[in-house]
């Protein structure tokens, strides 16, 4: 959405959003052929692809694969960090639908990977004790960054400790999901379920996937 379009109060928002849903009922009539799958979805899904992405409002996966209703079985969470309720969702899609492909996408520009980043660079950054938990999870990846670069006693470069934090934290989630559970480390042993790491670039739009 523009910027100058932005609603200015909670209740404006409410009201886009009401209008947007009574578009998409309006929708279900039309000849699309991604809403003329809606009615066989009511029961069933068969997507093609488990996404573990970033909770931010400029990698919206389904729009970012050009994928319709159905296709992805998405989880996102700010920092595409891996806690048990991830593994489940994962575990729930690959083993309820035979799902054999799992992408964690993370995206340049993370504002959880940056909140992380600051927290090292800057020891008094204080956030509350749920986003902290969050930057927990993504601090492995990080620090080890962060002392190579702090190592030989120069300042550190921000913006590219910050590049290489978000492909770090993109394969640790990835490492977890394999090894996150037997049932998970079973399908990936066996081939049956593929688990991949990529980076959505804001500026470029384009979705490089990461060698394992
Ligand atoms: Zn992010």
């Amino acid at each position: 959405m523009p910027t100058d379009t932005r609603p200015q109060t909670g209740q404006e928002a409410l009201e886009l959003l009401k209008e947007g849903n009574a578009r998409y009922v309006d929708s279900l009539t039309n000849p699309d052929p991604c809403m003329q799958r809606r009615p066989e979805l009511i029961s069933n899904q068969d997507p093609l692809a488990i996404i573990l992405g970033c909770s931010d409002a400029r990698v919206p996966v389904e729009i970012v694969f050009d994928q319709g209703l159905g296709d992805l079985f998405v989880i996102r969470v700010a920092g595409n960090v891996v806690a048990p309720s991830q593994i489940g969702s994962v575990e729930f899609a690959a083993e309820k639908f035979g799902t054999k492909l799992v992408v964690v996408l993370g995206h340049s520009h993370c504002g959880a990977v940056t909140a992380c980043v600051e927290a090292l660079i800057n020891p008094e950054q204080n956030y509350s004790p749920n986003l902290q938990s969050i930057v927990d999870r993504i601090r492995p990846s990080v620090y080890n960054l962060h002392e190579l670069a702090t190592a030989n006693g120069q300042d550190v470069d921000a913006d590219e400790l910050l590049d290489r934090s978000i492909s770090a934290n993109v394969r640790m989630s990835v490492s977890q999901l394999k090894h996150g559970s037997r049932a998970l480390e079973d399908l990936t042993n066996s081939g049956q379920l593929l688990v991949v790491g990529a980076e959505y670039d804001l500026e470029t739009g384009k979705v490089l996937f990461l060698e394992s």
